[in-house]
């Protein structure tokens, strides 16, 4: 299964993309220059906890970059519906097009997603079928990210020993202070947003009800046998190995589920 990058056309996503990559630029040059690599310098801090900042930065970014262009699940002009699943598959009005069940027309990317959760701005794509893991894992790191930062920024000034010597720009020694307290506030806006975010999808996956469905209020008619929490987050990352589920370096590939079971609607 090759790898092909998907780009949605769309200035308002690429405006609310630039602005996330623009707090991780600043949160990955300040935070080490200001605090962390100065402390270790001075043997306040282990080297670790300087990798440590760096893996999880790292991480991170791979995680927005491969949510934002990774197919979230588009589905083909002329889909080869499997045998015996005709049922399980229905017309899309928007765009004339077959689709499985679960699946939604984005009015923003055009088409329709497979499993669709909900189009996200900050990411600039679709979250569904294929990226949905992606997603997830971008949501767990930035909160540990954010949440390493903003507990350096913490010890800097009430627990760690006063830097005897600093080696900053003379604009960084100047405004130290307000670019902390601009570099604290958006960690705890970042911090309280993602939290309720990352909650409700954790929710929606335990549950296996996708954002849109929640909304729409679809699945409360619908009984669905209740898969184990195991299972459902198995089939969003495409692999029962739960140390892989942490990790954005991969190819996902969908687990061999039988379709009216993975998909029941
Ligand atoms: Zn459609
Ligand atoms: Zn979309």
């Amino acid at each position: 299964m090759g790898f092909r990058i998907h780009f949605v056309v769309d200035p308002h996503g690429w405006c609310c993309l630039a602005v996330i990559v623009c707090v991780w630029l600043f949160n990955v040059a300040i935070i080490p220059k200001i605090i962390i690599l100065p402390h270790y310098e001075e043997g306040h801090i282990p080297g670790a906890l300087v990798i440590l900042f760096y893996g999880l930065a790292i991480f991170c970014l791979v995680a927005l970059v491969r949510a934002s262009i990774t197919d979230p699940g588009r589905l083909p002009e002329n889909p080869k519906i499997p045998h015996g699943e005709r049922e399980f598959w229905e017309l899309c009005n928007k765009c004339n097009l077959m689709r499985p069940k679960r699946s939604h027309h984005c009015s923003r990317c055009g088409h329709c997603v497979r499993r669709m959760d909900h189009h996200c701005p900050w990411i600039n794509n679709c979250v569904g079928e294929d990226n949905h893991w992606l997603f997830l894992q971008l949501c767990f790191y930035t909160e540990l990210l954010t949440s390493y930062a903003l507990m350096f920024a913490f010890c800097h000034y009430y627990y760690f020993l006063p830097l005897k010597k600093r080696n900053l720009d003379l604009f960084i020694v100047r405004h130290e202070l307000a670019i902390m307290r601009f570099a604290t506030l958006l960690g705890i806006t970042m911090l309280v947003g993602i939290t309720g975010l990352f909650y409700t999808q954790l929710i929606g996956i335990i549950t296996d009800t996708t954002s849109i469905e929640k909304m729409s209020n679809c699945c409360e008619e619908i009984s669905r046998p209740r898969k184990p929490w195991q299972q459902t987050f198995s089939e969003v990352f495409g692999t029962r190995w739960k140390i892989l589920w942490f990790i954005p370096f991969r190819q996902r590939q969908p687990l061999r589920v039988p379709y009216h079971f993975a998909n029941h609607v």
